[in-house]
């Protein structure tokens, strides 16, 4: 038997980028929370019914599309974020690849109604294949509806959670953009109920009061941190902000430290671990803390193209930014916390 190495078919191509991209019902939520954040939206409502399989639907007010752009944007690599190949080195905007709606589109029916400030919107429906224009009314801004996710991929279908397990998941996503985008009002229902809101004043204070609760909100303090990393032989400002919950209100499991670097949420367990040495001692044993972090760097340090799901970001100096997020912390977390025992007058 002779084994020969073929060429993939375009379709099976197709097949393997979306798996990448879409794995479940979260990762769709947060390709299109990105979108829309890209978009420039305010205002971001997340619905999703069940297990988010049936339905999930973001809506934004964000700057919209055309007609014409809406129609190629469920096409593949068709991005209006990315002009020369060259721009992948500083990336500054969520998406860059193109991927997301006709991966999503690959696995499911998508339903895109936008207006890009026109007298009449537009409806993109893809469905089996095929995919419809026609005209729609809306305001400024996009909605975009998936329903039947992974209808013709029985096996990923079956290999979801729970509707409690996968709706919790949609519910972390949402709950981590609204905590690192305070300055957009984030709302996600479930079933048709509300489980959360955020203002979107643009206080770090708030969007936890929105996430969370009064406890928790009311036992944290918000920090702004301003340093340079020197990155062959060139200085480049970055700044660390947030807010962080006092030890006295703690967790038992790390993933309620939030991070984000250039607006982008991440799972970058290094980052993590800087924000937890940067509390120290003050955390009781076992413990974890619930922190909000945002880190903002120069683009040209950061690759954010890793991961297909980008939920990595590489840095050019990790170790630099690492120990900038831990002094960070530890400044603030230390100030705040004598100051509430009262040791230091103020
Ligand atoms: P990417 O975000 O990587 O560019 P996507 O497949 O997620 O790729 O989106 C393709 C294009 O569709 C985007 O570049 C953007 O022009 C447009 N688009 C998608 N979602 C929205 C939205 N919510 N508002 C405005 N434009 C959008
Ligand atoms: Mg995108």
């Amino acid at each position: 038997m002779t084994e020969t190495v073929r060429k993939l078919e375009p379709e099976t191509v197709e097949r393997i980028a979306a798996g990448e991209v879409v794995t479940r019902p979260a990762s769709v939520v947060k390709e299109l929370i990105e979108n829309s954040l890209d978009a420039g939206a305010e205002s971001i409502r997340v619905e999703v019914d069940g297990d988010g399989t049936a339905m999930l639907k973001v809506a934004d007010d964000g700057h919209g599309m055309s007609e014409a752009d809406a129609t190629l944007a469920v096409d593949h690599h068709t991005t209006s974020k990315l002009g020369e190949s060259s721009d992948l080195e500083r990336v500054s905007t969520l998406g860059f690849r193109g991927e997301a709606l006709p991966s999503i589109a690959a696995v499911a029916t998508l339903d895109v109604t936008t207006n890009d400030g026109g007298p009449r919107g537009t409806r993109v429906l893809v469905e089996g294949g095929e995919t419809t224009t026609s005209p729609a009314g809306r305001a400024t801004g996009t909605t975009v509806e998936v329903r039947d996710l992974f209808h013709n991929r029985p096996a990923r279908r079956k290999s979801l959670s729970s509707t409690q397990a996968e709706f919790g998941r949609v519910s972390d996503v949402v709950s981590r953009y609204a905590l690192l985008h305070p300055d957009v009002r984030f709302r996600l229902r479930h079933d048709g109920r509300e489980v959360f809101s955020t203002p979107g004043s643009g206080s770090y204070t708030d969007a936890v009061l929105g996430v969370y609760d009064r406890t928790v909100a009311g036992q944290s303090t918000t920090f702004a941190h301003e340093t340079a990393v020197s990155v062959d032989g060139d200085d480049h400002s970055l700044t660390v902000d947030g807010l962080l919950v006092y030890p006295s209100v703690t967790r038992s499991r790390r993933d309620h430290v939030h991070v984000a670097v250039n607006g982008r949420t991440v799972g970058n367990a290094g980052l993590k671990r800087a924000v937890v040495s940067g509390y120290g001692t003050l955390l009781p044993q076992g413990r974890e803390p619930i922190a909000v972090v945002s880190v903002s760097l120069s683009p040209q340090l950061v690759d954010a193209n890793v991961h297909p799901s980008k939920d990595e970001v590489a840095f050019l100096d990790g170790d630099a930014v690492e120990s900038a997020v831990e002094e960070a912390v530890h400044e603030a977390v230390t100030t705040a916390d004598l100051r509430q025992s009262g040791e230091v007058a103020m």
